[in-house]
């Protein structure tokens, strides 16, 4: 068994990231990555038009100024293999993968309470034991894989964007289905469009999509963000969401209809997924999500040429961005093509797979490739995946039975010395990710150091204190509009998940207070123990034993 101070599981981006900053510190780390190479999510959903709906300038590390000088951006919005170069290029610039080991899956972790230790088991048996557990696992990557009737019997090629097959797909003269139309669904659907013969996509919710307006990035905007990438690294950081938008703090309803259009028309144009902040209250209030609702119900519906398609394609029932909305390149105008056609599961749902295709309640379609757009277990799937044993031989499946429990979503009471990043309880999906990973990251490294000046061997939240997050998480989002309608933010995404609110919506800005604050207190809600509290316990285990 290999000794060392961290095990970091999963090697994309927070991965990484944990693992320059912890190394840097003196710390023996290793990463154990499942695939079979880095990258995490930017990996594994390589499908066609897959790309990221944050700006490639605010999606990537901070941590480095010549890292931030010296890679160059082609394009506003980047695509997957852009990011995945990037993330390559991150990994040798700083000699990562030296201490990655691929193609090892964690299938248990169990804490030592007499030594305060985690053993970290693979499952081909080799093992670890690490002071710290660190879970950069992701929120977005374990799939959501449907099991529809008879689908083993389906003669051609299933695929999940999610797990996107390494050999190359091809779609020329081919009959395509997609089911989903969430934002995987909503970015291939008019690359394979352009390509297959037919393309019929499943559709159960319409989905709001504001345009990507995506661009190549030129000299002059390069060297511009360069010249003063520090104050747009701020002005990231500040924000509500890590996007780099100033919020607007005038409420929707205060306005002129006229001027609010005038509004809504720029944001349209320029602000891609920062159209959900135009004004302050589109999350907060229906009246004034309405005003955004009804602006981009006309904009989606001027771009289909058929009524009936009109109809069922411009999404409603749903305040905007209560669930995740999509930035899109040419999604709805895709429909305009004569090879492509809308299949309405909520009118004519899927009964069965057929060896050539699908039924529905209204007709049959022939396949040659049938695509699951159809998601993810989101925060809690990876997590969950492996046994994780904390304290008294209670696992974290058990502890989250009734939905995710941690102090300040970095700490879980019962496991101590166990880091989680990005995860339930901390902003999370809410925000430009690379920001939260970044911050939470060197959050937590503070707190390492911080254990180890003070000859600390292990941290633990408090119950009461996680409780009180807890409700403090789900109070933030009980004020917005994201409790009212399902979503992967609240568990509905999944049958017999708990239903409570994942993510804290209270803002990236905000949740850096409140952990600095935690810190400046010399870390409340967590307990700090020179000597591991369960050692005690194993002496007299080891003596009645002995
Ligand atoms: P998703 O947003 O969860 O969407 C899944 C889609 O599949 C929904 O339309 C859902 O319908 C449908 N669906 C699920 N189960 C189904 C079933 N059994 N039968 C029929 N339809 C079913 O998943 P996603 O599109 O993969 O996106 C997940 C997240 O990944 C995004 O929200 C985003 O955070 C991230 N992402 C980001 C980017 C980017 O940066 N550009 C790109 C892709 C993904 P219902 O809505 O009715 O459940």
């Amino acid at each position: 068994m290999e000794v060392i101070d961290a095990v970091i599981i999963g090697a994309g981006f927070a991965g990484l990231r944990a693992l320059w900053r912890l190394r840097g510190m003196g710390k023996r780390v290793v990463v154990l990555e499942a695939a079979d190479d880095i990258g995490g999510v930017w990996y594994h959903n390589a499908y066609p038009g897959a790309r990221c709906d944050v700006e490639s300038y605010d999606y990537s590390y901070s941590f480095s100024p010549e890292l931030e000088q010296e890679w160059r951006w082609s394009e506003r919005y980047a695509t997957q293999p852009e990011i995945l170069r990037y993330i390559n290029h991150v990994a040798d610039r700083f000699d990562l993968r030296r201490d990655i080991v691929l193609k090892t899956r964690m299938e248990s972790a169990v804490y030592d309470e007499a030594a305060a230790r985690w053993t970290i088991t693979s499952t081909d048996g080799r093992r670890w034991s690490a002071q710290y557990l660190v879970m950069a696992v992701g929120q977005l990557s374990t799939t959501k894989e449907p099991d529809y009737p008879g689908q083993s019997s389906f003669k051609g090629e299933i695929i999940h964007s999610g797990i996107w097959p390494k050999h190359e797909v091809t779609y020329e003269g081919r009959r395509v289905a997609i089911i989903g139309t969430g934002s995987s669904g909503m970015q291939m659907t008019p690359v394979i469009a352009e390509k297959a013969a037919h393309l019929t996509v499943f559709q159960r919710t319409p989905n709001y999509s504001v345009p990507a307006a995506n661009a190549p990035v030129t000299d002059e905007e390069d060297r511009r963000v360069k010249a003063d990438y520090r104050a747009r690294r701020e002005q990231c950081r500040n924000s509500p969401t890590g996007l780099g938008f100033k919020p607007n703090r005038q409420s929707a309803l205060d306005v002129p209809a006229e001027e609010r259009d005038r509004v809504y028309e720029a944001a349209w144009h320029r602000l891609g997924f920062g159209f959900a902040l135009a004004y302050y209250d589109i999350l907060l209030s229906k009246p004034a999500n309405d005003t955004a609702a009804e602006f981009i119900q006309k904009k989606i519906g001027s771009v289909i040429d058929d009524p009936k398609l009109r109809e069922k394609l411009v999404p409603s029932g749903h305040p905007f961005a209560a669930r995740r909305p999509s930035v899109d390149s040419g999604y709805f105008q895709a429909f305009n093509r004569d090879n492509v056609e809308l299949a309405d599961l909520r009118e004519f749902p899927i009964q069965e797979f057929t060896p050539k295709g699908i039924r529905t309640a209204d007709k049959t379609h022939e396949f040659d490739i049938v695509i699951f757009a159809t998601g993810f277990d989101a925060f809690t799937g990876s997590i969950l995946k492996p046994r994780i044993e904390g304290r008294d031989g209670l696992t974290l499946k058990e502890k989250w039975s009734e939905g995710p429990i941690t102090q300040l979503g970095v700490g879980v009471a019962g496991f101590p010395n166990m880091l989680i990043i990005v995860g339930p309880g901390s902003p999370s999906l809410l925000s430009n990710v690379m920001v939260s990973i970044e911050e939470q990251i060197d959050w937590l490294a503070d707190l390492v150091a911080y254990m180890d000046a003070n000859d600390i061997v292990e941290f633990e939240a408090e119950p009461e204190a996680e409780r009180a997050w807890v409700e403090h998480v789900n109070e933030r989002a009980r004020e917005t509009l994201y409790m009212s309608t399902n979503s992967y933010y609240n568990g509905a995404e999944i049958a017999g998940k708990p239903r409570v609110f994942m993510p804290y919506s209270g803002g990236i800005r905000g949740y850096r207070r409140i952990l600095n604050d935690c810190a400046a207190q010399g870390y409340s809600g967590f307990v700090l123990r020179e000597a591991p509290l369960g050692a005690a316990a194993g002496d007299q285990r080891s003596a009645a034993s002995s």
